[in-house]
């Protein structure tokens, strides 16, 4: 019997995994100059070093691992999917982020998976 756990790793994340060890390479060097430019024992330097690496990498570890969260208006109704043509309810985004379509004069509605699908054109969009 085979047993584990799947680790679903988005482009995104591995994205953010590369920057992120960028980002530690680029702490070398304060580390470098401080044990360089000061003549105290290596636990201090390397409290200082971290210290100013603390102040400076902070921002920038907030701006790798931002978030962006988008609130997603549904509206839904009994009807026929316009994709797909399966019949039950239906479904259309009408607001998520800047996609704004509540005065949309033809509202296409669809079915579950094909506003999944929908709705992930719209968010690679916002
Ligand atoms: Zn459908």
């Amino acid at each position: 019997m085979r047993t584990g756990v799947a680790l679903k790793i988005s482009k995104a994340d591995i994205k953010k995994y590369f920057l992120y060890l960028l980002r530690w390479q680029c702490s070398t060097p304060i580390l470098s100059v401080v044990i360089w430019a000061l003549p105290l024992d290596s636990i201090s330097e390397a409290v200082i070093a971290n210290l100013i690496g603390g102040l400076i990498f902070f921002w920038i570890d907030r701006l790798i691992f931002k978030q962006v969260v988008v609130y997603v208006w549904w509206e839904k109704k009994q009807g026929r999917c316009v994709d797909c043509g399966k019949p039950g309810v239906t479904m259309r985004v009408i607001r998520a982020g800047r996609y704004n379509k509540e005065a949309d004069q033809n509202p296409e509605y669809r079915c579950r998976e094909c506003a999944d699908k929908k709705l992930r054109e719209v968010l690679q969009k916002v």
